[in-house]
């Protein structure tokens, strides 16, 4: 309602009533202003009601809602279903126009307004998690590995002799797909042991370059974010190496940006370095449906470059997920969001390290990691021969999602190349173990059921192993797919 509209309403009702009803509408647009004045996260999440009045407020802007629009177009933004309509609170024309994600959208003022807006409050977002010179991000409706591949089909115009990249190995397909789909040749960094971690081999990392030569490579492609006992990658001295021979550098920062740690490398890393850009995942990092992710990076220009690569108009789905995620929480739910995580960490580490303890193994030292942890499987092995895998199964049957089972010796071929103890970012690790990570949004009760249940699977299995040894058969568990586990 405008001014006019409330000066009606007091003809019809009380007017110290409508004088307080349009009062109370200005602390809704109160807040709006602020957010369009500053495009920065509100500091306090907003409710629904004024979530839902700014995004009728968008939508209507747009020629779909307008009520004296005629199309006749081939993209009007017509949808068949109310729920369809509904679910995208009207918002149908998406965002970006034919060749630039990030332009703005002639028919669409309040969907391009809302890309703007996201991208703006996600820079926000990025900068107080610990990014603090981020210079400019955008919203992609494509997950981490295909906006990768983005980033490096962009690099392609800048270097165009170039086919190589290099990159320290991490087991995670799509990371080795993201270069193959892009075109290129990724070169394998095989990782050091150190203690229990495994950590990026610089030197190994800078022959590579000597052979290769500078101009031959297109990228460094490291990994933030990553299953223990693998690390992240050295950032700040792949970093100094990338500057120093001229060779750009993404980022995966795939579940980074809820890691203090990981983004304080990523910011350390552009201070004392080069990184290009880092990508980061929607889901994995802000709690919405899988489908999005952020390119950002340090130079405006350069993500400007890429963003204007994504070839036509996209889905403004995963912007606005996003968008409403955050003003719900605001920056400091967001935030407490991020506390209670690293406090589920120390929770984890602790009943891990003594559940390991109780059934003879350990928790692998790996303090770099801030967000995956791992259990050596040593003695189960021991024990029983396939009772590594049985685990995997019956963690996957039993319902506890996400602890991975890693076997040594696996060998997996991912477009051509093979990998040698696949799934354990190394060639040689010296054993096979459990995985679980606390990553944003884990709970008390879900690490406490988790610890339950992983006691039983590993009570049932050396009681049946020990069976086994003497003739009987395997528990049904034993028989279950493997397969069916992620
Ligand atoms: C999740 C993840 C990916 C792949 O992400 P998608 O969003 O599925 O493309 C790549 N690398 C790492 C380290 C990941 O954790």
């Amino acid at each position: 309602m405008n001014t006019e509209n409330f000066s009606l309403s007091e003809k019809i009702v009380s007017s110290s009533y409508i004088r307080q009803g349009s009062q109370a509408r200005r602390g809704h647009e109160q807040l709006i202003r602020v957010l369009l004045e500053q495009g920065k996260c509100p500091e306090e999440g907003w409710n629904e009601s004024t979530i839902e009045l700014f995004l009728s407020e968008l939508a209507v802007m747009d020629s779909n809602n307008f009520l004296g629009n005629c199309g006749v177009g081939e993209r009007e933004g017509r949808v068949a279903s109310g729920l369809v309509a509904r679910r995208h609170y009207r918002l149908i024309h998406g965002i970006g126009r034919s060749g630039d994600i990030a332009a703005v959208q002639p028919k669409a003022a309040g969907s391009s307004l809302l890309n703007k807006l996201t991208n703006s409050v996600v820079l926000d977002i990025l900068r107080q998690a610990g990014v603090r010179s981020a210079s400019s991000c955008f919203v992609v409706p494509m997950a981490t590995g295909m906006s990768l591949t983005l980033c490096f089909l962009t690099l392609r115009h800048r270097r165009p002799g170039a086919r190589y990249i290099l990159w320290p190995r991490i087991d995670q397909k799509s990371c080795f797909k993201a270069m193959v789909t892009a075109g290129f040749e990724p070169i394998v960094i095989e990782n050091i042991l150190e203690g229990d971690e495994l950590r990026t081999d610089l030197e190994a990392m800078q022959k590579k370059i000597e052979e290769l030569g500078a101009e031959n490579i297109l990228c460094v492609h490291s990994t933030t974010s990553c299953f223990a006992p693998r690390v992240p990658d050295r950032l700040e001295e792949l970093a100094v190496i990338c500057a120093k021979h001229d060779i750009p550098h993404v980022v995966n920062n795939a579940y980074g940006v809820q890691s203090s740690k990981c983004m304080h490398l990523i910011q350390q890393g552009a201070r004392v370095g080069r990184i290009d850009a880092f990508v980061q995942s929607l889901d994995k990092n802000f709690l919405v449906p899988v489908g999005g992710a952020i390119i950002a990076g340090f130079d405006e220009a350069f993500v400007k470059e890429i963003s204007k690569m994504y070839p036509g108009r996209a889905s403004a789905s995963p912007s606005l997920d996003v968008l409403i995620t955050l003003l719900t929480l605001g920056a400091s739910g967001y935030r407490k969001l991020l506390s209670e995580r690293k406090e589920m960490y120390s929770h984890l580490t602790q009943e891990l390290s003594t559940l390991a303890q109780q059934h003879g193994e350990r928790l692998l030292h790996t303090p770099h990691n801030p967000i995956s942890l791992a259990v050596s499987l040593d003695g189960l092995q021991a024990h029983s021969d396939q009772a590594v895998t049985q685990l995997g199964s019956m963690l996957f049957t039993r319902q506890v999602s996400g602890a991975r089972v890693v076997p040594l010796g696996a060998v997996q071929e991912v477009n051509g190349h093979t990998f040698r103890g696949f799934m354990s970012h190394s060639e040689m690790y010296p054993c096979p173990y459990l995985n679980a990570a606390s990553a944003i949004g884990v709970t008390r009760g879900d690490v406490e059921l988790c610890i339950k249940r992983l006691d039983k699977c590993l009570k049932s299995l050396r009681k049946a192993g020990s069976a086994g040894a003497s003739g009987e058969t395997a528990p049904p568990s034993a028989q279950e797919d493997q397969g069916a586990a992620p």
